[in-house]
């Protein structure tokens, strides 16, 4: 092909223009497929990381190529570095930070999802994306318990799903002071009163910062250093200010510990706050009887945010956001005059006016595939394996000499401390930080520490579908083996 380059005095055939992988566009793919068995059946046994990783990280550098190497050398590339150099997430033995892996089916679902490349915001663009996402939206309802007549959005993350549901909370707060937030902004009101327990993440800290609101403007009420709601507390001060917003958790990362949402609902309407929970993996609690408790109250919230790349296995990034009006989101996202958005009303859905983004991927696709492929019994019977993982991983824990339970195990989380008999109090966080950095390196299981009531703790969470018993068991297994040569 030839092609005219400003500046250059003469006209220069481009090999590595794209246009000439026309006709065999899918050599790459072809080769990302052939990849895929091999390195999924490795996960069963391969370490977290690779010893190789940080020579492998070199090979990303290099100048802007000027002549490209084409597409199927460039991807051969970045397959050879990226399977070798990646952090392992989707195996079995990766307890840190509350991570999901990605199901068959899901990861297929992504993959399709950049075959098929749909504009997933505007109706017209997708009608597939739109419709695809309304019934995946419906289908994660049913499943949480919440009632169908909510309103939701697909967001990329727990975050962002935080952002419209606060954004939602923000545009009411701001309407009952007589002000239009969204063609105003917030200048002239007072601060917006968000009240929440201990157990808040920093997530919805993050989004009032996102949102103008500012994240210290965020008051928490607890009975001790647990984070435990002190619900007097909180009501007293919902009692003094006007509106407010009350945030509930539902799992929190340490201990998987829950506020009690249906007291938090009843203040809620007591005093005319909105409510917004944050169950962004606790949410799946409502997937199994013996945890349903835990959840119950949260189909009483104004907004709720769940995460997809968590618990429900799907690829990153994905999060949903639900609010009990689909009007609440669109006051808070809502374009104006753009003349190929349909008028309010139409159901045409626009999933762009409904959430942070304007051009998205169709990121239903994988949410659909997995749901599809596994139902509501195949998501009960992996959260009820988690939770019987993290039982017994809290039985090893209490029955081991050198190791404290540090918390009831809620949920699929435990949290405890490497204590080995006649170390002093002082000591202990010292210890278990040098313990965790050693079970990082070492990668044949991934827990790192956290912060738990001023103590440096460990706080594997189980959440991938690949994690069974045994797994939990290897990690102690591992730990307690590092721990001995730590002398
Ligand atoms: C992970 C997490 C978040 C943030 O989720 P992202 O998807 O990382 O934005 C918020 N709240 C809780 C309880 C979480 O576990």
């Amino acid at each position: 092909m030839i092609v005219y380059v400003a500046g250059a005095s003469c006209f220069t055939d481009v090999m590595s223009d794209p246009i000439h992988e026309h006709d065999t566009a899918a050599a790459g793919l072809d080769l990302v497929a052939n990849a895929a068995a091999p390195y999924l059946r490795s996960l069963a046994t391969r370490p977290v990381h690779d010893r190789t990783r940080d020579g492998l990280l070199a090979e990303l550098e290099g100048p802007l190529p000027a002549q490209g190497v084409g597409g199927p050398a460039a991807v051969a590339e970045l397959l050879r570095i990226g399977t070798g150099a990646a952090t392992h997430v989707s195996g079995p033995r990766f307890f840190h930070l509350v991570t999901g892996g990605s199901t068959p089916a899901a990861m297929a679902g992504d993959w399709i999802t950049s075959l098929l490349d749909q504009a997933g915001g505007i109706w017209i663009a997708s009608p597939f994306a739109a419709r695809a996402e309304t019934v995946v939206l419906g289908w994660l309802k049913e499943l949480f318990g919440l009632p169908a007549s909510y309103g939701g959005v697909l967001t990329p993350s727990a975050t962002l799903a935080h952002v419209a549901g606060l954004a939602a909370a923000r545009a009411w707060w701001a309407g009952k002071h007589g002000v239009d937030v969204s063609s105003q902004g917030l200048a002239g009101l007072p601060r917006m009163p968000v009240l929440s327990s201990g157990l808040v993440h920093v997530s919805t800290r993050k989004a009032l910062q996102i949102l103008g609101c500012g994240r210290d403007t965020l008051q928490t009420f607890a009975r001790d250093d647990s984070g435990a709601i002190d619900l007097p507390a909180l009501e007293e001060a919902l009692t003094r200010g006007g509106p407010a917003v009350i945030v509930g958790n539902l799992g929190d990362v340490n201990t998987g510990a829950s506020d009690p949402l249906d007291d938090l609902a009843d203040l809620a309407e007591r005093h005319g706050a909105w409510l917004h929970v944050d169950g962004a993996f606790g949410m799946f609690a409502a997937l199994s009887p013996r945890t349903a408790h835990l959840a119950r109250g949260a189909a009483r919230a104004d907004s709720i945010t769940a995460d997809g790349h968590k618990w429900l296995n799907v690829p990153y990034e994905s999060g949903f956001s639900f609010v009990r009006d689909q009007d609440d989101l669109s006051r808070a996202f809502g374009a104006w005059g753009a003349a190929y958005l349909p008028e309010p009303g139409d159901d045409r859905v626009n999933y762009n006016t409904y959430g942070p983004e304007s051009s998205r991927r169709a990121r239903a696709l994988p949410i659909w595939a997995t749901l599809r492929a596994y139902g509501r019994d195949g998501y009960r019977a992996m959260v009820e394996r988690h939770l019987d993982a993290a039982a017994h991983l809290g039985k090893l824990v209490e029955s081991a000499p050198d190791l404290e339970l540090l918390a009831p195990v809620q949920l699929s989380i435990v949290c405890f401390r490497y204590r080995p008999p006649g170390v002093p109090e002082e000591e202990l966080d010292a210890l278990n930080a040098r313990l965790g950095a050693r079970l990082l390196a070492d990668g044949r299981v991934y827990a790192g520490t956290s912060t738990y009531r001023g103590m440096t703790v460990f706080r594997p969470a189980m959440v991938n579908w690949r994690i069974t018993t045994a797994e939990a068991e290897q990690l102690i297994t591992v730990l307690r083996e590092l721990a001995a040569g730590l002398g």
